[in-house]
């Protein structure tokens, strides 16, 4: 992975980082953690607040298309300027909620100006340590923000919101640059792997979208895995442990047994790049039934078959050893790689290659170990394509974001607003 040095910063990146870093100050401070057991859109009620604060600013940026559906998703619209109005709209999305996996309840970032290129010791005995991480290193000297440690950061997504808030000011204050239709969506319950329920489709106008809810600079992403989620049941046979001898089907060891079944050579800590894993994400029960909870991802459509096969027979195999028992796999698509449908549309990728170029940011197409809303909204007919926001080590108190990167994605976004609609414009003369 090239270090973020090595690519030029922008120019005008100073002036962007100026207007996002007290917009995602603001935006962090809001506990917008989702909760993925909930079946509600929102899940949480903490995503209202910011989608009521998000609303407020297009307001106040002079918008007059935004609206606040009943789940929770935020839709502004930026007319075209004069005589633009016949492109085609482009959208630009991020999400709302922070991830579960760690605390996102009362984030205190910490601005690191110039950074010093020494340890930053956080609380817990946690620390930043530049000799670990060559990114953290190479900012050495300019801006980055951190949590204290307590919590996430959220930057992921609150980067992506940010940056596209910054984008819609800028714009703003820069009238002469014409642009199509633009449409800016915030999403709720992206990390809960809802998968877009309740966006309101309908709704949405544009032709092409993409998603900022990337990581280091110049991160590209057109590709994602496909993902399922298997509810695997245990039905046991309860009785009396101290007269069991024979009777009992211990519906918890029949679960434990089946979680030890899944190959660690293919768990997320031992995989990266293009392989694909299993991992068990949830487990309980008492003597008679009991659930775990698995997720698998696959690049391709073939290695996701023989996973969903060989959880059927990790099903049997620990049925042949608790006579009595049961296992029933109960799968579920959550989204599905992107590559297939992008390419049917090569101009969504070409023109966010050029928007890179111009921007002077070097583009490094990567897969994405995960899915973004952009995953989903691809599969509902609008190419979704993910681009870098500037954030490390995300779902984790060790989460970090490079303000200059931030500002650079920022470029990124406004030079794509400019080539799409020359390109748009040069079709249609
Ligand atoms: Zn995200």
């Amino acid at each position: 992975m090239a270090t973020a040095t090595e690519t030029p910063v922008p120019p005008e990146a100073g002036t962007l980082g100026d207007l996002i870093v007290p917009r995602f100050l603001r935006y962090v401070r809001i506990w917008t953690t989702s909760d993925r057991r909930v079946n509600d859109t929102p899940s949480t009620p903490g995503q209202w607040e910011l989608a009521k604060v998000l609303v407020q600013e297009l307001r106040d940026l002079g918008l007059s298309d935004v609206e606040l559906s009943e789940h929770c998703y935020v839709i502004a619209r930026i007319p075209a300027t004069a005589g633009r109005e016949s492109v085609p709209a482009v959208g630009f999305m991020a999400h709302l909620d922070t991830a579960s996996d760690v605390s996102g309840k009362d984030v205190k970032p910490v601005v690191e100006k110039n950074y010093s290129g020494a340890r930053i010791d956080l609380a817990g005995g946690l620390c930043l340590d530049p000799e670990t991480e060559p990114d953290l290193a190479a900012h050495r000297g300019r801006d980055l923000i951190h949590s204290d440690g307590t919590t996430l950061l959220g930057a992921d997504d609150k980067a992506g919101i940010a940056i596209l808030m910054t984008m819609l000011e800028y714009l703003d204050r820069h009238p002469e640059i014409p642009h199509g239709p633009v449409e800016i969506i915030f999403t709720p319950d992206e990390e809960a792997g809802k998968g877009l329920a309740g966006i309101p489709l309908e709704k949405i106008r544009a032709s092409a979208c993409y998603t900022l809810d990337g990581g280091p600079l110049g991160e590209l992403e057109g590709e994602c895995f496909n993902a399922y989620k298997a509810d695997v049941e245990f039905s046991g046979k309860a009785i009396h442990v101290g007269t069991a001898r024979g009777i009992l089907a211990n519906a918890v060891a029949m679960a434990a047994s089946y979680a030890c079944m899944l190959p660690r050579s293919e768990s997320p800590e031992a995989t990266d790049g293009y392989y694909g894993y299993y991992c068990p994400m949830d487990i309980r029960g008492d003597l008679e039934n009991a659930r775990l909870e698995v997720f698998l991802r696959d690049f391709e459509p073939e290695g996701m078959r023989r996973r969903m096969e060989a959880l059927e027979h990790f099903a049997r195999a620990v049925e042949s050893q608790f006579p009595g028992g049961t296992v029933r796999v109960n799968l579920q698509v959550q989204y599905l790689n992107m590559k297939e449908k992008i390419r049917q549309r090569p101009e969504v990728m070409e023109l966010l290659r050029e928007a890179f170029v111009r921007a002077g940011v070097e583009a490094r197409l990567k897969p994405v170990r995960g899915g973004t809303d952009g995953s989903r909204l691809t599969e509902l007919g609008i190419p979704t394509p993910n681009i870098f926001t500037g954030g490390r080590n995300y779902h984790s108190r060790l989460e970090w974001v490079s303000v200059d990167e931030m500002a650079a994605a920022c470029r990124v976004v406004i030079e794509l607003v400019r080539v799409w609609v020359e390109r748009a414009w040069a079709e249609q003369t």
